[in-house]
């Protein structure tokens, strides 16, 4: 029984680490979007060039001084009421990055000293949108009923085809989705990407938690910080300040963890670049800071966020919409015209299986009833008499689907 008990309570506890543990899945959908864009790898490897050029000893083309205000907008893509977060989650989300990017934290006194000279203000903020892509006014959150209860790290969050919402123009903004990430806490996108799915993605339970670190790492991702290790063995993250590391750290080390030669110092493992958990990351370092602004500087894949209008006072006032019921969206059915067979793709909501879909002629009268049984339903229409039909079905909550198609 007391050997039962403590097996419990490591199991907890090891859970409970796994559960603390950052789980990045950026570095990956790089590589994916590599294998589907022949000219991404010769556009980041221009980039390097270019962040070398502008985040050097070179001051020319540096961007110095100023503080730099990236618009934000926040896209809460929620299926269930208890998703639709409120407005104080994403503000205290918010406040916690920009903290983190001007070294407000309060942690950052337990920087190490040997690392501490090395710690930046990156002067840079993001703040909610005051102005859409119209000049309307918005507070920066875009609420959204989906069908979808669950989503890939695929970037289909990021499309209104898909039932996630279309990001706002991504040279005036950073976009930020919330949804029910399947298995990843969140991802971004590095610069010089699609720009349809250019911001980055968060899970509900990361927002829901204040100290929650993992938007401090992805906006760095977002803004061409790569991991530590350089996601392989004592690899390459292209800042000068950070020691090379043999991979990622989990947990929240006490001692020092000496890999790859880094002696006497080791690992950065506090910095937001590495897998810590939250409490054990303080500071991104001024190389780092060098290798984030270099993208704003003239001709980088960030300076046009520089003259962005999302700050601006809005030009269009409009009394805000009353709150809406989901609006649901149409099943697809193909071929149309058809013969033999026609296919209907209730992807967008499973829910309509075990309902009843009964096809009438232009008469109105019922000439087939068919149990829906699968996402893909394929109904034989080949007995048909050609002509024109509707296709209908109800839940019980009143929504209903009708559609028509021809047989030939
Ligand atoms: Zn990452």
């Amino acid at each position: 029984m007391k050997a039962g008990l403590v097996f419990t309570l490591i199991t907890i506890a090891l859970l409970q680490q796994v559960a603390a543990q950052r789980d990045c899945r950026s570095f990956s959908r790089q590589q994916e979007h590599m294998e589907n864009d022949p000219g991404l790898r010769s556009r980041i490897t221009a980039l390097e060039t270019f962040t070398l050029q502008h985040s050097g000893n070179n001051t020319a083309g540096r961007i110095e001084a100023n503080v730099i205000k990236i618009p934000v907008v926040v896209h809460i893509l929620y299926h269930y009421p208890s998703e639709k977060i409120g407005d104080e989650q994403i503000i205290a989300q918010l406040a916690m990055l920009n903290k983190c990017f001007r070294k407000l934290n309060a942690d950052t006194v337990n920087t190490p000293a040997v690392f501490k000279s090395l710690a930046a203000d990156c002067e840079i903020e993001f703040q909610l949108a005051t102005a859409d892509p119209q000049k309307k006014y918005t507070n920066g959150i875009v609420r959204k009923y989906t069908p979808i209860t669950q989503w890939g790290a695929d970037d289909k969050m990021k499309l209104s085809a898909e039932m996630g919402d279309d990001a706002w123009d991504p040279k005036s903004y950073l976009n930020i989705w919330v949804c029910n990430l399947d298995k990843f806490a969140g991802y971004a996108s590095f610069p010089g990407g699609d720009e349809k799915a250019d911001g980055l993605v968060l899970d509900f339970p990361v927002v829901a938690d204040a100290g929650n670190k993992t938007i401090v790492h992805e906006v760095g991702h977002w803004l061409n910080l790569r991991h530590l290790w350089g996601d392989e063995y004592c690899g390459e993250d292209g800042v000068s300040d950070t020691p090379k590391q043999a991979s990622y750290t989990p947990g929240c080390p006490t001692t020092i963890r000496i890999t790859c030669g880094n002696g006497p110092h080791g690992d950065m493992y506090m910095n937001y670049m590495d897998f810590t958990n939250d409490a054990c990351t303080n500071l991104f370092t001024a190389g780092q800071k060098a290798r984030m602004r270099a993208l704003f500087a003239p001709g980088g894949p960030r300076n046009s966020l520089l003259s962005s209008k999302g700050l601006n006072p809005p030009l269009i006032f409009e009394s805000p919409l009353p709150a809406e019921d989901p609006k649901w969206l149409e099943a697809r059915i193909y071929p149309n015209p058809a013969i033999n067979e026609i296919n209907i793709d209730l992807n967008y909501d499973a829910r309509w299986i075990g309902k009843i879909f009964q096809v009438t002629n232009l008469q109105g009268q019922i000439v087939m009833t068919v149990p829906v049984t699968s996402k893909f339903q394929k109904i034989n229409i080949s007995h048909l008499a050609p002509g024109m039909y509707f296709l209908a079905a109800k839940k019980e909550d009143g929504v209903s689907v009708k559609q028509k198609f021809i047989k030939l």
